[in-house]
């Protein structure tokens, strides 16, 4: 077998996947978390439908791998007899800046290169580096570790896309830009479409919607980003289920003065207090804030609204930008699985082409499907996305050279 683990740490989580390379299938999946705050495990054995919980102690990341190595080798319910069968660990890095545009293999400096990177993304560089270090202390020394960026995908964005109006020497000087995220998402989706529309996808132009928990909307022209919605950090672009996407600067100067906020409480109220959760009231969760709009909550039924609008705003801008469009993709929680989200999106967009089979679309849950009519000059589709596997196959390429 040809054994990869993929990891994606966060500051108390440390999410795993251990896929068997040969035929692409998950042998096992699941979560240490609760690092720093106490700990628990949680371990999947799809095949045999084996299922661990447990409550552990995980001060650090190293504890978290430590029994992380333990569920996957130990007890009758074990999948490999040692970590050595692994041929190599992939991980998901969030921010790469400008300094990776690819893939690369894990060293001493790589690892101190993205924690430098941690004032560019506090939440998650420095825990991606303590992971790091953590895994290179736990596994063989010989297993080669790969780092895989959401930002990489993004690298490719001209000037134009990227630069914010601010004056050219915070680019210089801080690194102020458009980096984008959801880059191994967004890359995945469009080659799964090239694939299954039979295309290369060198010849076609894609909006790509990962709409979810955190939601960002990509024009992929020719196979490559060319745009995307969100910037310098998570935050920016659509609303998402606490997060405020883009909104006017002043504004955010001058909410800071009405509640006497710091910088960082402002940061923690658009970041976590705002968006589905802070225009509903509701909740941060899209089934909730339908359920609500569907039961008459009229301020449900106005974040749905302004969640469909912004979506069709960005289609509407990308398709300038790459003039033209032969695909919207829809991806992540909403996208794979809101009927509604992806009807009233398409709703009103004949001047596009585009045309959904609304009959079609009702049926659609999770599952790559052509969602548009035959008619429709451009088309749609709902492409699931898996992250963890194009981690794990960059891995795997950049091993074998
Ligand atoms: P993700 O971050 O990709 O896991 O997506 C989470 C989001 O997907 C949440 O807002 C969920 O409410 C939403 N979601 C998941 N399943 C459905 C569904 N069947 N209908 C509508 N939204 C869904």
């Amino acid at each position: 077998m040809n054994l990869v683990l993929v990891v994606n740490a966060g500051s108390s989580s440390l999410k795993y996947q251990l896929l068997n390379m040969e035929d692409e299938s998950v042998i096992a999946k699941g979560n240490c978390d609760r690092i720093g705050i106490g700990g628990h495990v949680s371990h999947k054995v799809p095949a045999t439908g084996y299922v661990y919980d447990e409550d552990c102690n995980f001060p650090t990341h190293t504890e978290a791998f430590e029994k992380l190595v333990e569920v996957l080798t130990t007890g009758e319910n074990k999948v490999i007899d040692s970590m050595n069968e692994i041929s190599a660990v992939g991980h998901r890095i969030v921010q790469g800046a400008e300094i990776f545009d690819k893939a690369c293999l894990v060293t001493e400096d790589v690892i101190k290169q993205i924690d430098d990177l941690s004032e560019l993304a506090p939440v998650h560089n420095h825990p991606h580096a303590l992971a790091l270090w953590a895994c290179s202390k736990v596994l063989p020394k010989e297993t080669p570790q790969v780092v895989v960026f959401d930002t990489a995908f993004h690298q490719t964005m001209p000037a134009k896309a990227y630069l914010f109006g601010l004056p050219y020497e915070d680019y210089l000087n801080y690194h102020v830009r458009r980096y984008g995220f959801h880059g191994t998402s967004h890359r995945f989706v469009s080659g799964a479409l090239a694939t299954a529309m039979g295309k290369d996808i060198k010849d076609l132009k894609i909006v790509s919607c990962h709409l979810g928990n955190g939601s960002s909307i990509t024009a992929v022209n020719g196979g490559k980003s060319v745009d995307t919605s969100m910037g310098f950090t998570p935050l920016d672009g659509i609303i998402m289920g606490t997060r405020c996407g883009a909104v006017d600067p002043s504004a955010v100067t001058y909410v800071m003065g009405k509640h006497g906020f710091t910088p960082h409480e402002m940061s923690e109220y658009m970041n976590k207090k705002s968006g589905f959760l802070g225009l509903s009231g509701v909740s941060s969760d899209n089934r909730d804030v339908c359920a609500a709009a569907e039961a008459g909550n009229e301020r449900a039924v106005m974040t749905s609204d302004i969640l469909q609008y912004q979506i069709k705003k960005y289609i509407g801008s990308y398709t300038a930008a790459m003039n033209g469009v032969d695909a919207v993709i829809f991806t992540g929680g909403i996208g794979e699985n809101s009927v509604e989200v992806r009807e009233a999106v398409c709703e009103d967009m004949s001047f596009f082409g585009i045309e959904l089979d609304k009959e079609l679309n009702k049926t659609v849950r999770g599952k790559l499907c052509k969602i548009s009519t035959p008619e429709s000059k451009v088309e749609v589709w709902v492409v699931p996305t898996n992250e963890e596997l194009l981690i794990a196959r960059d891995t795997l390429a950049l091993i074998n050279g």
